[in-house]
């Protein structure tokens, strides 16, 4: 992992700045965690901002065509509502990979996604800004009053009274000044990226077949390995078939050593996973009937970054809570995803399982971000650690954590509340099972 040379520095001249917005409820990122907080927010009655980077919202969803849900037995709330938009739109498909109920895993198609979450968010009342990155924020004392963006207009203020950090990676936050982790904690080395990418002209039949002789490709993908034909740092094919005849969709490449914040690392991150779809691409077409015909149709426009900064706020989730399955008076969501540490330095996984049939709990205090009385994390970023990340990062669970902060937001507002610390969380989860969140 390497930050960009610096060759020298430059003194950035004062210059005044337009406002172009003001709102109670501002939330950065559009990702499943930034969609719940501001919709969360706005249908709780706050005038809700929601910038996002890229032209959709999702995240991780759209711009990084993940197209594979696990499974949600403990989220529903809003979640449910965005499944049911996919599902009502054809978008949607079981799978048969876990049971039959409602909660099973599932895969979406990214395109349809990208068409209900405009609808979802819209008709919600939140302002949305695509195409706006958030660069710097106002900070004054322990508040934040605002953070400037970034777009084609140059550079513009946006005030609120309340700030979500939903980016992920914890921009909004670092730029206040929050102290952060990231990685392991011997070596801070994090879980590795995955270019996804989808094939069409599939023989879903035959594919299916194959999938099942050979569990998941497992043993032609390590002859290929071992033949020197494939050289991706994984040791099995994770593939799943779409809602959409034919096509699949593929969470195989491994790019290991990159941090996601870094300019040199994701620029590399793209140009790597690229190299590496096509090598899976052509072990399919060579080696699994069903394959043959089957061209690349998409890469995702963004690589996958499953872990980088971890905000530290007023509690850290730990592997013992979710092992343990520990209960939080203030609980704002439940999780069921298990402590899933792909190798951040090459082939394995790490695999370890609260409890069959239970759930963890995701506290508030864990989004409530350190010295600063304005600002909640909703994002994979809560303060967790490294291994608790791991099981809390799942898009369901990650979706009722925005939620449960959206909410919590435009009642802070609601209230005139000095602190985000003042807030009641009986109220809080009360209104939160009254809008069908699971709590
Ligand atoms: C390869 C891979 C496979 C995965 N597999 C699964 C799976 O099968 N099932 C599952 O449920 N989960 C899966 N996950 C986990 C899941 O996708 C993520 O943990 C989840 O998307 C996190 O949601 P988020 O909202 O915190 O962040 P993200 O989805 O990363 O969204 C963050 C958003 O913030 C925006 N943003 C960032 N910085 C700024 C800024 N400064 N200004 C403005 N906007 C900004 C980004 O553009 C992005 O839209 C996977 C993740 C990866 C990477």
């Amino acid at each position: 992992m390497s930050s960009t040379p610096v060759l020298g520095f430059y003194e950035e001249p004062a210059r005044t700045i337009p406002v172009i917005a003001e709102c109670d409820v501002l939330v950065v990122g559009a990702g499943p965690g930034g969609i719940g907080a501001a919709v969360s927010a706005a249908r709780n009655g706050a005038k809700t901002i929601l910038v996002e980077r890229f032209g959709s919202f999702g995240g991780t969803w759209t711009a990084g065509i993940l197209s594979a849900i696990m499974p949600f037995p403990h989220v529903r709330g809003l979640f449910k509502e965005v499944v049911d938009s996919w599902a009502a739109a054809g978008g949607w498909n079981d799978n048969g990979w876990g049971a039959k109920d409602y909660g099973a895993s599932g895969t979406y198609d990214s395109e349809t996604a990208k068409v209900t979450l405009d609808r979802f968010v819209v008709s919600s009342g939140v302002t949305p800004f695509f195409f706006a990155q958030v660069s710097a924020v106002i900070r004054e004392g322990s508040r934040v009053k605002g953070v400037i963006i970034e777009s084609k207009e140059g550079r513009q203020v946006i005030l609120a009274k309340m700030i979500v950090d939903s980016s992920g990676d914890g921009d909004v936050s670092v730029l206040a000044g929050v102290p952060s982790d990231k990685g392991r904690d011997e070596d801070g080395a994090v879980q590795p990226m995955t270019m996804i990418f989808k094939m069409t002209g599939v023989d879903d039949e035959r594919a299916m077949a194959s999938k099942k002789a050979d569990r998941d490709f497992t043993k032609a993908w390590q002859a290929a390995k071992a033949r020197g034909e494939v050289t991706v740092p994984r040791e099995d094919v994770l593939s799943s078939r779409q809602p959409r005849a034919g096509e699949w969709n593929f969470n195989t490449t491994r790019i290991i050593n990159k941090d996601g914040t870094k300019l040199r690392d994701v620029t590399d991150a793209m140009i790597e996973g690229r190299r590496q779809v096509a090598e899976v691409a052509a072990f399919l077409r060579k080696n699994i009937p069903g394959f043959e015909n089957a061209v690349v149709s998409e890469t995702a426009p963004h690589i996958g970054v499953r872990e980088t900064r971890r905000i530290r706020c007023d509690y850290t989730v730990t592997a013992k809570d979710i092992v343990e399955v520990v209960p939080f008076e203030d609980c704002i969501a439940r999780g069921d995803w298990f402590i899933d540490i792909h190798s951040p330095t090459g082939e394995g996984t790490v695999r370890i399982h609260p409890p069959a049939g239970k759930w963890y709990e995701i506290p508030f205090r864990c989004t409530r971000a350190q010295g600063v009385d304005n600002l909640l994390v909703a994002s994979r970023c809560i303060d967790s650690t490294h291994e608790a990340h791991a099981a809390i990062r799942i898009t369901p669970q990650v979706m009722a954590i925005g939620e449960g902060v959206g909410a919590a937001a435009a009642l802070c507002v609601k209230l005139g509340l000095k602190s985000t610390r003042d807030l009641d969380v009986k109220l809080l989860r009360e209104t939160l099972r009254k809008q069908g969140a699971m709590v």
